[in-house]
């Protein structure tokens, strides 16, 4: 981040906006919502700020500026026509430790000032670093409409039982959970449309549920999450949904920042990684950690890269979950061949290339490849090979020995759907060679058939490297 979000407390603080006009009296109106005691320095008011006047009140002071007017502020605003009291002002605030900030001169601003919905005590506020003001406001307006004026009235309902609620439900999980019931609940619903009594009882008759509960720790349990090949518009609703609930996140190296940057922000993060030849985690120790985890009330999240029951292990993981009771969902993810199919405008079939296609995985164990030559040289069927990057070229000698055509198509594609996705194409014979001289590196997945030359006609995402395309 460029900054830090905050929102500062000004009640009854001195504060100073130097300057008249339109840009003087937006900040003046600001400071004045906050609460603060406000001076506005200028020799005349100007209609907005008058404006303000005849329903606010401001101290107006029309002299020099001096280090005096500064004293007890937190925030002092530059809004002057004349640039070198603007910069008086900065260096004042400069030698006060004092924050400022000058308008239109984000070199001249401790702070920025983001587009604010207010929804008191609810406030959302956005900003771009001063990129573009206009993009902020459009997102203001988008969420003018997707936040009704009532949130502030929940805001305020939840802040007048929040102490006795912490006092009352000790366990900080159950208590998040109380929380969740509230807001997305009927107590909510009679908030909304004014009814505060109803909304009252209903939530003394929640209390008293949740009491008869005790303090134990509320029932844990598993989301078994795919998240597809790596572009985060992939994901599910549901995944989504159950990603921004989790209280515990298990994920590996398939998963790109892009999609955890989706999920719940305070959710504890666990690293459990897995390179080709390097296990980080043993897949046992995964199984005991989510059943550890779930038995202590949490409700945790397995991200899985693509589908978790396409070579995911999700199968093994969640065997465990079941012998010891625990609640579990699988929720199903776009597998790297269909991501990597349809970013590299290869379809897996096709009427006039293949019928059936077939997906394997070309892990090697103790240097064989243990396939079915004869299920995968069949003709009219697109063979899609996961983690077959590091034996790419005894996958490609293999299907020549057990009789396919060295000139049969294939491709290799590198990060699949992601931002820098590369494809290499070529034939049996040739896929190999070019792939290294690409120096491609995983995750890759090989696609061999005819349906490979359909990628000259089909291809559509700006993928990194059209040039080294047959
Ligand atoms: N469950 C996953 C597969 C896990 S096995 C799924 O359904 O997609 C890991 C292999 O998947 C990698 O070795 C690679 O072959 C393939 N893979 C996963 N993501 C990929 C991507 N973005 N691009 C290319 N291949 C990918």
């Amino acid at each position: 981040m460029d900054q830090l979000p905050i929102f500062l407390n000004v009640k009854g603080t001195r504060s100073l906006v130097v300057g008249s006009g339109f840009l003087a009296a937006r900040k003046a109106d600001l400071l004045l919502r906050a609460g603060c005691k406000l001076t506005v320095l200028a020799p005349a008011l100007g209609e907005e700020l008058a404006q303000l006047a005849a329903t606010h009140e401001f101290n107006h002071k029309t002299g020099e500026l001096t280090a005096e007017d500064l004293a007890g502020c937190k925030v002092v605003f530059g809004c002057s026509h004349d640039n070198a009291i603007n910069q008086q002002l900065c260096e004042l605030a400069a030698a006060a430790g004092i924050l400022v900030n000058v308008s239109d001169q984000p070199e001249n601003c401790d702070f920025i000032m983001p587009a604010v919905l207010d929804r008191t005590p609810l406030l959302v506020a956005i900003a771009s670093g001063g990129t573009s003001p206009l993009l902020t406001r459009m997102l203001k307006a988008r969420f003018e409409t997707t936040i009704p004026a009532a949130y502030g009235r929940l805001a305020e309902f939840a802040g007048s039982y929040r102490e006795r609620i912490k006092e009352l439900i000790p366990n900080g999980t159950r208590r998040r959970r109380f929380w969740e019931t509230m807001i997305d609940g009927p107590v909510a619903e009679h908030l909304f449309s004014g009814q505060l009594e109803q909304a009252e009882s209903l939530m003394d008759s929640m209390l008293d549920e949740a009491l008869a509960d005790g303090d134990k720790p509320p029932l844990g349990e598993v989301y078994l999450v795919g998240t597809g090949p790596g572009d985060p518009d992939l994901l599910t609703f549901r995944a989504l949904r159950l990603m921004q609930q989790a209280d515990v996140v298990l994920y590996d190296r398939l998963i790109g920042e892009g999609i955890l940057n989706l999920v719940r922000r305070d959710a504890r993060r666990i690293y459990v990684g897995k390179c080709p030849k390097d296990h980080t985690v043993p897949q046992e120790e995964i199984g005991k950690m989510l059943i550890r985890l779930a038995q202590e009330g949490n409700r945790v999240l397995r991200l899985k890269g693509g589908d978790p029951f396409v070579f995911g292990r999700g199968g093994e993981e969640i065997e465990a979950l079941s012998e010891n009771g625990i609640t579990f969902q699988v929720i199903p993810g776009v597998t790297a061949a269909c991501g990597c199919a349809a970013y590299s405008g290869i379809p897996l079939t096709h009427r006039d290339h293949a019928q059936g296609c077939i997906f394997v995985t070309g892990h090697e164990k103790d240097g064989e490849l243990n396939l079915n030559w004869d299920s995968l040289i069949q003709p009219r069927q697109t063979v899609v090979v996961y983690m077959g990057l590091s034996s790419l070229e005894l996958i490609t000698e293999g299907f020549v020995k057990h009789g396919a055509d060295p000139e049969t198509p294939a491709a290799v594609i590198e990060n699949g759907t992601r931002e820098g996705q590369r494809v290499i194409t070529g034939t049996l014979a040739s896929l190999p060679g070019k792939t290294v001289a690409a120096q491609i590196k995983s995750p890759a997945l090989i696609i061999v058939g005819s349906v490979v030359t359909l990628r000259d006609k089909l291809s559509w995402f700006a993928d990194n490297n059209q040039e080294q395309s047959i």
